[in-house]
């Protein structure tokens, strides 16, 4: 059927795919999360409320988009990895980007009163999202690398700024000078002999960010019932639902592995996460 003569208007909108065969990172970012953080009385320099709702959204996501195959959470951004062969959308760039932030962003809106009990949203919070390309499989690991040592430097600066702040009676511009061009050995010591904070022992959610991976759930072992042959004549067969007649059948085994998403705080850079899951990089 012809379209009517404005149609022509459809050909000035440019393919945008995505080069088949590359790693496909998704990262999305608080827009003006400082303002929003204040606005809405983050605690500092970690507000959890705010940190597990951002892995209820990311969660989500991973529920609606079997295609994303691992979660990097830390602040206000979440960075997704994409199976390397997908071909979500036929790989449009705007639709994965636009679909993904929306349903992320209404999901962190939708859950905001089951984290933020008596804080009601005071606007609507709105994130950024782009997709970087990665030809290998060394990038992807230094992209997460690169993503959980910020969350280190970030929450080391973070910790010991607000215990300055806090504990130590500084205001925020002293704690800023005091800061200023130490070392990280320097902000352990300082964290540790003003503060008596071991920062090793902070809490690994704060320290290394959160990770959802899919998990394999084990299956239950089967029940090993013996039924003494007397009472297994009289037990009638099982007809399958579609099934008029009583023929007798084997229950069937669901052969796809069922899995769960998990949210783990552990090491990403170092081998050991990668090669006890090495579909990540060869998918
Ligand atoms: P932009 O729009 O450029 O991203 P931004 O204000 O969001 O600007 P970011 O660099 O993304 O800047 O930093 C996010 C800020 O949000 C942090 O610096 C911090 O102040 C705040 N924030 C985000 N999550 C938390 C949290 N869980 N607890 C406390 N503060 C948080
Ligand atoms: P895609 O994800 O590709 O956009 P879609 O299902 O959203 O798929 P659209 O071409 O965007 O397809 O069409 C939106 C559909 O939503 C319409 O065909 C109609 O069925 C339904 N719809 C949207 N708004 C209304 C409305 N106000 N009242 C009734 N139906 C609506
Ligand atoms: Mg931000
Ligand atoms: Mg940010």
């Amino acid at each position: 059927m012809a379209g009517s003569r404005f149609a022509y208007v459809r050909k000035f909108e440019l393919p945008d795919s995505l080069l088949p065969g590359t790693f496909m990172v998704f990262r999305l970012d608080g827009h003006s999360f400082h303002r929003f953080s204040d606005i809405h009385n983050f605690a500092k320099p970690n507000d959890l409320r705010a940190l597990q709702l951002m892995d209820h959204a990311a969660r989500d996501l991973m529920e609606e988009y079997p295609d994303i195959i691992l979660g990097f959470g830390e602040s206000d951004e979440f960075s997704f990895l994409l199976r390397k062969s997908t071909d979500l959308y036929n790989r449009r760039q705007a639709k994965i980007v636009s679909t993904l932030t929306s349903l992320f962003t209404s999901s962190y809106v939708f859950h905001w009163s089951s984290y933020f009990l008596d804080t009601p949203l005071q606007y609507p919070p709105s994130f950024d999202g782009r997709i970087v390309l990665y030809p290998g499989e060394q990038q992807i690991r230094d992209y997460f690398a690169w993503r959980q040592a910020d969350t280190h430097i970030n929450n080391l600066y973070n910790t010991a700024f607000w215990a300055l702040v806090q504990q130590g009676g500084e205001t925020t511009t002293q704690a800023h000078h005091t800061l200023r061009g130490t070392v990280s050995k320097e902000k352990h010591e300082i964290l540790f002999s003003r503060f008596q904070i071991n920062y090793n022992q902070v809490d690994e959610q704060y320290r290394k960010g959160s990770v959802l991976v899919r998990q394999e759930i084990p299956e239950p072992p089967t029940a090993q019932v013996t039924i003494p042959k007397e009472l297994d004549d009289n037990i009638p067969p099982v007809p399958e639902p579609s099934q008029t007649g009583g023929k007798k059948t084997k229950p069937k085994r669901d052969v796809k592995q069922k899995t769960k998403i998990v949210v783990l705080h552990c090491d990403i850079i170092k081998d050991e996460f990668w090669e006890a899951r090495p579909d990540l990089l060869h998918d």
